[in-house]
């Protein structure tokens, strides 16, 4: 399976990092290797000195698709949960200054902290859901999908142009504003609405 990432989604998270807004969905790929199930804790690694958290709102597909126009978009995934993007922001600093790839910044094991998964259908509307992510019982994210500037379904079509999307595939939908850093024994807390879908520490 692949992990599919939309950056600079959200208009005030790409302000707060200085990038200009995009004019069409900025797409990266995680391993496998990077994602981090079950609440397990995630260790710092020792070759960063700013490991960021970036809470997103992720797709689970659900059935083999490519070209998948947005119209039909909705029917290509089923489960929905929360996931961090763990971000070596001096990594990555770094590699875009000199016009080199992310990978080594966010492809890390460990990168891709998910939740548990729901049913799309238990979720009233995919385009106005609210989640947050909590930080030691105090909030420092929060977002609405409403306020994507590229919708799920324009994600979903805009990548099947490129890639063959299978059962299983994931997708990272791009972080609301408050990214910052980890440090050791944070605990995170992502909600969706009001339920906790992912919960762990780091060490
Ligand atoms: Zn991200």
């Amino acid at each position: 399976m692949k992990i599919i990432c939309i950056g600079l989604n959200y208009r005030k998270h790409a302000m707060e990092i200085g990038r200009p807004l995009p004019e069409e969905p900025v797409v990266f790929l995680k391993p496998d290797s990077s994602i981090l199930k079950n609440n397990k804790p995630f260790f710092l690694p020792g070759f960063s000195a700013m490991i960021h958290y970036e809470v997103e709102i992720v797709v689970k597909i659900s059935k083999l698709g490519k070209g998948i126009s947005a119209k039909y978009a909705h029917r290509y995934y089923d489960e929905v949960t929360l996931g961090i993007d763990i971000t070596a922001r001096d990594i990555q600093n770094r590699n875009s200054a000199s016009g080199l790839p992310w990978e080594l910044s966010k492809c890390f094991d460990g990168a891709a902290p998910i939740g548990k998964f729901v049913a799309v259908s238990s979720v009233r509307n995919m385009n106005n859901i609210n989640f947050r992510l909590e930080i030691n019982d105090r909030i420092v994210q929060q977002g609405n999908t409403s306020d994507m500037i590229f919708s799920i379904n324009e994600i979903i079509a805009y990548i099947s142009k490129y890639f063959t999307l299978k059962t299983g595939d994931l997708i990272f939908t791009g972080t609301p504003s408050g990214v910052g850093p980890l440090k050791k024994n944070d605990n995170l807390v992502a909600y969706l609405e009001d339920e906790p879908l992912l919960d762990f520490m780091v060490k």
